[in-house]
């Protein structure tokens, strides 16, 4: 299922292939997210024509709306968003967690009240893989314990232990025809509990595995340990996730850290305040200081919303509140996540990974603000 074809001399980055039932998946990727069956403001034909591979949907938020019957009639998530490329479905875990207003854990499972009306529902290890069984997803995530990144050691132990069991649970529920399963790697930031949890799940034996409870609004220090104690205990042949992660710079420092696939909402979640991602760092389009600037967002980029359209009129739509102003900024950014993707691969099969890595890096100047939205997204419980 999984093919690594090449591993850098000087980093852990890996050149790989995953086959899935839809289609194969040239890694390290980026998976564009569709939480709702939509990746906010773009249509499938854009996302294809930008070099998308795989999106992800979301357990939680379908079950809840528009429910699983729905998505039954339609004949399964690809046929009700009309995608024909591979879809990874997340658990539900994550949200249950950070978003779901009240909840007892129990043995099996998580009771709790939709955050949307209210309604008492319960979602585990059984629930989470019949739902994506019914999505038909080509890669289903295991229903996982996440805690906050400020739990106890004892609490981060007790949620290792339930992730353990439950990733037990999951591998024993029917699937859909072709669909992969990956295990949760979770463990805060316990460079113990991580090889635990790791070691357990690899035991158990999924077609993959994620890095979770990452991206729950830990320091960025952090995030990268969780990583390095995790890679190793995970098998070279098979693919692995970074959950919810990054931006362009951290992007690049996961894959030199053996990441595989990666998913975040930044690149729609920050074009919604009028921001865009360039290669070195964000913009605010938005709040542009130069009323009559005439470039694209950023020189060289080939997305369309560069090829066609100037600073000074996409901030003319944002400012007066245009949809297309937010729709060429989704454009945009999706595109240089997913432009960075295809470039790291290039430079791993070229053996110029190291080199490209550290011009990336020290061009990239973070911005605090963006590092923060991301952050906020498990503590609040945003949307996605
Ligand atoms: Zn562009």
């Amino acid at each position: 299922m999984f093919e690594l074809l090449k591993s850098d001399a000087e980093s852990k980055a890996r050149l790989g292939r995953l086959t899935t039932a839809r289609g194969v998946i040239d890694t390290p990727v980026f998976m564009p997210v569709g939480t709702q069956g939509s990746v906010k403001a773009l249509d499938p034909r854009e996302l294809q024509e930008m070099g998308t591979q795989i999106i992800l949907g979301n357990t939680y938020h379908l079950y809840i709306r528009p429910g699983l019957d729905i998505i039954r009639e339609a004949g399964g998530l690809h046929r009700f968003i009309n995608w024909d490329l591979p879809i990874l479905t997340d658990s539900g875990g994550f949200q249950v967690f950070s978003l779901a207003k009240i909840r007892k854990i129990k043995a099996h499972g998580v009771e709790f009240r939709s955050h949307v009306d209210g309604t008492l529902l319960f979602l585990g290890p059984k629930e989470a893989m019949e739902i994506q069984r019914l999505l038909g997803s080509d890669v289903a995530m295991v229903f996982d314990d996440c805690p906050p990144h400020t739990s106890t050691a004892k609490e981060v132990r007790a949620a290792v232990e339930r992730t353990i069991r439950w990733a037990k649970e999951c591998r024993e529920q029917p699937r859909a025809e072709g669909q992969a399963v990956f295990g949760i790697v979770q463990g805060g930031n316990h460079a113990e509990l991580r090889e635990e949890c790791a070691r357990a799940l690899v035991a158990v034996q999924f077609d993959g595995y994620a890095i979770g409870g990452v991206s729950v609004g830990e320091p960025e220090a952090e995030m990268m340990k969780a990583v390095e104690h995790t890679v190793p205990f995970l098998p070279q042949n098979q693919p692995r996730y970074a959950m919810g992660l990054g931006t362009p710079a951290q992007l690049v420092e996961l894959v030199a850290r053996g990441v595989d696939m990666f998913d975040c909402v930044l690149p729609t979640r920050v074009a919604r305040n009028g921001t865009a991602f360039t290669t070195r760092g964000t913009i605010s389009i938005k709040a542009g200081l130069v009323k009559a600037d005439w470039r694209p967002i950023e020189e060289g980029c080939e997305c369309f919303a560069c090829r066609n359209f100037s600073r000074a009129y996409l901030r003319h739509l944002l400012n007066v509140g245009e949809i297309l102003g937010l729709r060429m900024l989704s454009v945009h950014n999706s595109y240089l996540f997913l432009k960075l993707m295809s470039d790291i691969r290039a430079h791993i099969a070229a053996g110029t990974f190291t080199q490209f890595r550290r011009e990336f890096v020290a061009n990239y100047v973070p911005s605090q603000k963006v590092l923060a939205t991301r952050g906020q997204t498990a503590v609040r419980g945003a949307d996605e």
